[in-house]
């Protein structure tokens, strides 16, 4: 018996990563992730294998479209190990609560819309708060980086530093029997970025299965983004009013955190008041404080006097009454309040508050989805739809683009040529224009390596000899 890999997720796409391996005969996943945007409906469908059947998951990091199906996983029979590193569990357990509480929420309010409309009713939400906490058990076992560890049936694996959030990893496998490679890169990281460490970088790999998020295009540099942001603030605060930031619950605000606290050390940032309105990223903050043996020696630095993420000047605003009061202030007020997309959550109660004031500002500093609110002010739209109700864009609005936690097409390439010979180059992780460029890219100056290049679909199964 050889190895083969399946195709279940992540293929032509950028969400619900789901990779099945049969090495002679021992099943593994690498990731379990929830299907997002226009990919949704897929969450809805049965896994195409046995749950009950795979000994071993293999969690590259705790971003919901790499683990977000785990509670689903485990309803369905899995009874095997959940391996990781210890912030990628911690983060994982925090995002799938709130994931099963944000498809309640979404839930509810379709079903009301549904009766009252006297539409067919929704289907229910594919796992809720007890299925959540029931897959907790299965986390097992955490690794930590560069320290392989051997599987049942002679398999060998190895959790190496992706540089992409904290915890993050890419994937070594090896079959001691055959001593074939494979190397998942997870995601990985934007080597320009503060907090955690930069990417490692890979040796021996036969077979590579790699992200191509940005595989057709870079960021602009993180250091002049963080000069755009901070102008973005001044200006702001020179015309009277308060600025938003829409921002992830993980990563990204922990990143605005740490620069506003640089700022306020520099002089740089006037007498103000930042909120931190979102209980997921106060929790997601803690979870970065307890971990600091995963920092970079400049956040490490910082760490030996003082904590990285706090600063005179925040609040931190977990209940509902203390984030209603925020409406009190009229100017020199920082808000960063969840979802990202602004898709759902608190920031959208600050929105109908501060987005028809033209001395506001709406800075976003991450990644807007098409069928967004986010994405429509992004392309210029001069009212949007809150909550019933009207609201004129007048707020000035700024996009930050260096704050990605993805790799640029560089980087990615930077991380592909350390290998030394590459039988076979997946494509994983894209949209297929980017894949595409990625993939001529390494024909043209990697052809030397890498032997074959490999864009799957959907439910492809491949040998791997
Ligand atoms: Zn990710
Ligand atoms: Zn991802």
């Amino acid at each position: 018996m050889g190895i083969s890999v399946s195709f279940f997720g992540a293929t032509k796409t950028v969400t619900g990563s789901l990779f099945l391996l049969n090495i002679r005969g021992t099943k593994l996943l690498v990731d379990c992730g929830m299907f997002q945007g226009h990919d949704h409906e897929r969450n809805y469908e049965k896994f195409p294998f046995d749950p009950g059947e795979v000994s071993y998951l293999l969690l590259t990091h705790a971003h919901i479209d790499h683990c977000g199906r785990i509670p689903l996983l485990v309803k369905e029979g899995f009874k095997g190990e959940i391996i990781c590193t210890k912030p990628t569990a911690q983060i994982a357990k925090i995002m799938l609560l709130d994931a099963a509480k944000v498809m309640k929420e979404h839930y509810k309010t379709l079903y009301k819309k549904a009766v009252r409309k006297g539409k067919e009713l929704p289907p229910p939400p594919i796992y809720e708060t007890y299925d959540v906490i029931k897959s907790f058990y299965f986390f097992k076992v955490l690794v930590y980086y560069d320290t392989p560890i051997l599987l049942k049936n002679d398999i060998r694996v190895t959790f190496r530093n992706a540089g992409h959030i904290l915890g993050s990893a890419f994937i070594e496998i090896e079959d001691l029997k055959t001593g074939i490679r494979l190397t998942f890169s997870g995601d990985l990281g934007n080597t320009d970025k503060p907090i955690i460490k930069p990417y490692e970088l890979p040796e021996k790999g036969d077979f590579v299965f790699m992200e191509t998020t940005y595989g057709n295009r870079n960021h602009k540099s993180f250091e002049e983004s963080k000069e755009e942001f901070l102008q973005a603030i001044l200006e702001t605060f020179e015309r009277g009013g308060n600025v938003l930031i829409p921002s992830f619950a993980l990563e990204r605000a922990q990143e605005i955190l740490y620069i506003l606290r640089e700022f306020y050390e520099e002089g740089k940032l006037p007498r103000c008041h930042v909120f931190l309105d979102s209980p997921l990223a106060i929790k997601a903050t803690q979870i970065f404080k307890d971990n600091p043996e995963f920092y970079d020696e400049e956040t490490l630095e910082v760490f030996t006097h003082e904590d990285p993420f706090d600063f005179p000047y925040l609040q931190l605003t977990e209940d509902v009454e203390e984030s209603k009061a925020i409406n009190n202030f009229r100017s020199n007020a920082i808000i960063i309040a969840g979802n990202g997309m602004v898709s759902g959550g608190r920031i959208l109660h600050h929105l109908k508050n501060n987005l028809w004031r033209e001395e506001c500002s709406l800075i976003f500093v991450g990644f807007q989805a098409k069928g967004t609110i986010g994405r429509a002010i992004v392309n210029g739209a001069k009212k949007v739809h809150i909550f019933g109700e009207e609201i004129p864009v007048r707020a000035k609005v700024y996009t930050i683009n260096g704050f990605s936690s993805h790799a640029g097409q560089n980087e990615l390439f930077d991380w592909l040529k350390n290998f030394k010979q590459v039988k076979k180059l997946f494509l994983i992780h894209g949209e297929p224009e980017s894949m595409e460029d990625f993939a001529t890219l390494v024909k043209k100056e990697l052809s030397h390596k890498v032997k074959d290049i490999i864009i799957p679909d959907y439910g492809d199964e491949v040998e791997l000899k």
